[in-house]
């Protein structure tokens, strides 16, 4: 008999989009977590870990790490639990105080994991960086963050740290994932802490208003921000794990995200563990074959990647589908930039389903719009608002908001307060925040609109937009269109000043392989692009190159672009891929 797609098989968590929505109150999603045992508030690590360490997910695994030569480790629930309270108890040893920050550098090993959560337990905040940030973009968070505490290993120590620490006279502790040896009475063996610690930890009384997580923001507009979460963001959390992720008991999922990127801690750790499902995280950067191989050994059915990550795959070959056996995928999902409508419609060919795009950046904490597994997709659009949050676009002049109710009408991206992961501050700049707020609106910094149906469409960042001959350009438009032009990989647009029309569009491409650049096939493209978009709109100068800069979480780098085009400083390149 043949057996029914997975797909097909598991109903959806959010089966009617506008019922949920419009019934939907943060009070009573509240009750399907625990809150902590003493009744003294709520706690992300109690959500995540302990609840279940208790239950009958006890034994399930909690955390499945793949390493380089692709051996596994495990963790169950109840083994993390115990790792993580060990954690919580060196930190008090070593006398950490309460709501101080915890730094990770580390790439996806364990040691990460055990110490964000025990960190969380201990109630301190947790930060993780990007290993592969060097030594000025790593001093400036971790001085501008307070460290008190760097879990990292020897290698990163010596070349990255050991030379900075006197400018760090607030970071009291390094542990050493790989030392098995106490180095100075501030450099620490982890592994040695993490022995002499109880596996006994009672998590204190939490706020759910105190603070928990700090991501620096991946600049893609100028010098990065420590925006900050509290706990209580684990209900966006749970909720978007359930309804977007769509988690079912059992669940295998796979989040690409490192955690030096938000979406590597919201959702790399924090939303399948709340949910109580399993979570893949693989050690390794991306490489096409190692990935489907790994959807396919570990029978994933719920993957979480990026645009950059799916455009890799849709250029190769390989109709998945058919050279892996992927019967157990039933959801692919994907957020960071736009995720072109050929990209959706290619997930639909070559695995069987449309890929679900959704959008929310590192201030909203967790995903804010999105495509629901069981709402109509309209490839292209980012979706419809998250049930609990009030999403619109609005003009803003001198700081009055007037919403923007007309179908396709553009202006900012706005979200109502009120949901619980909004970040409560950059730290140590009051002023930017309040820049972000009028009223009771929070300003995304996007530029969208929404169509009749209420589903949101991306134009662009703010900062991005192209004023030319008095029309507004995004440049995710242009990119997209010449995306479908036969002989180009990649586009990326930016304005450039020009006198007689305040900007003109400019595109860097980059070519198919085999393909050759020249003026022939830049009067071919010019063609195309004024044909499909209208000379108003279609790029005035077009340059051939190799690759398109691009930060570490995939987005495109067009303030780079735009530097290095005009001979300006390039400002903060830290998270450059
Ligand atoms: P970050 O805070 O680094 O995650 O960046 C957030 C920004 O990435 C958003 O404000 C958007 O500009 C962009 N972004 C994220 N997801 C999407 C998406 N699905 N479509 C379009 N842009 C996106």
């Amino acid at each position: 008999m043949k057996s029914v797609h997975p797909i097909k098989s598991v109903m959806p968590n959010l089966s009617e989009y506008d019922a949920l929505y419009s019934g939907f109150e943060w009070n009573e999603e509240r009750i399907h977590l625990d809150g902590l045992p003493s009744g003294k508030g709520l706690n992300i690590a109690h959500e995540a870990v302990d609840r279940h360490a208790e239950s009958d997910l006890k034994n399930t695994i909690a955390l499945r790490f793949i390493n380089t030569e692709r051996s596994t480790v495990d963790f169950s629930y109840s083994e993390l639990r115990k790792q993580t309270s060990k954690f919580a108890n060196v930190l008090e040893k070593i006398g950490i105080g309460k709501g101080e920050t915890v730094f990770t550098l580390l790439g996806r090993v364990p040691e990460l994991y055990v110490s964000g959560l025990g960190a969380l337990k201990y109630r301190a905040v947790f930060c993780p960086l990007f290993s592969v940030f060097g030594p000025e973009p790593i001093f400036q968070r971790l001085s501008r963050g307070d460290a008190r505490v760097l879990v990292t290993n020897t290698a990163f120590f010596e070349k990255k740290i050991k030379s900075q620490l006197e400018r760090l006279p607030s970071l009291r502790y390094i542990l050493l994932t790989d030392s098995q040896e106490h180095l100075a009475d501030n450099v620490l063996s982890f592994s040695k802490a993490m022995e002499e610690a109880s596996t006994d930890w009672v998590i204190g009384p939490t706020d759910p208003e105190d603070p928990a997580l700090l991501h620096f923001t991946s600049g893609t507009t100028g010098m990065p921000k420590g925006a900050l979460h509290v706990h209580q963001a684990v209900l966006t959390h749970y909720s978007t794990g359930k309804y977007v992720l769509d988690f079912h008991k059992g669940d295998i999922f796979w989040c690409t995200a490192d955690p030096g990127w938000v979406t590597g801690t919201s959702y790399g750790i924090i939303a399948p563990l709340v949910n109580g499902v399993t979570s893949i995280i693989d050690e390794e950067e991306f490489d096409a074959m190692r990935w489907y191989s790994i959807l396919e050994e570990q029978k994933v059915n719920v993957w979480y990647t990026a645009p950059t990550a799916i455009r890799r795959l849709m250029r190769m070959d390989i109709c998945p589908k058919e050279a892996y056996q992927l019967d157990k995928l039933r959801l692919i999902l994907s957020v960071g930039e736009p995720l072109h409508a050929e990209a959706v419609i290619w997930g639909e060919k070559n695995f069987g389903f449309p890929i679900l795009d959704n959008w929310w950046q590192t201030e909203t904490g967790g995903i804010m719009i999105a495509n629901y597994r069981s709402m109509k997709v309209k490839p292209g659009s980012m979706g419809k608002p998250l049930p609990g949050v009030e999403a619109a676009i609005a003009e803003i002049k001198d700081n009055e908001l007037t919403l923007l109710t007309n179908p396709g009408d553009q202006g900012h991206l706005v979200l109502k307060k009120g949901f619980p992961s909004l970040f409560r501050g950059y730290l140590h700049d009051a002023e930017r925040f309040q820049k972000c707020f009028v009223g009771d609106w929070y300003i995304t910094g996007d530029l969208a609109k929404m169509d009749e149906d209420g589903y949101f469409w991306f134009i662009g960042r703010a900062d991005d937009i192209i004023k030319t001959s008095g029309h507004m350009v995004g440049p995710f438009e242009v990119e997209s269109t010449l995306m479908r032009h036969p002989s180009i990989a990649e586009a990326a647009v930016i304005g450039k000043p020009e006198p007689s029309i305040g900007e003109l569009v400019k595109a860097f491409v980059v070519l198919k392989s085999g393909t050759e650049a020249g003026e022939e096939m830049r009067r071919n493209i010019m063609g195309y692009a004024r044909k499909e978009m209208g000379p108003a709109v279609a790029p005035k100068e077009i340059e051939f190159v190799e690759s398109i800069p691009k930060t570490r979480s995939g987005k495109i780098l067009r303030r780079l672009l735009k530097a290095r085009e005009l001979g300006l400083p390039e400002g903060d390149t830290s998270t450059l891929e």
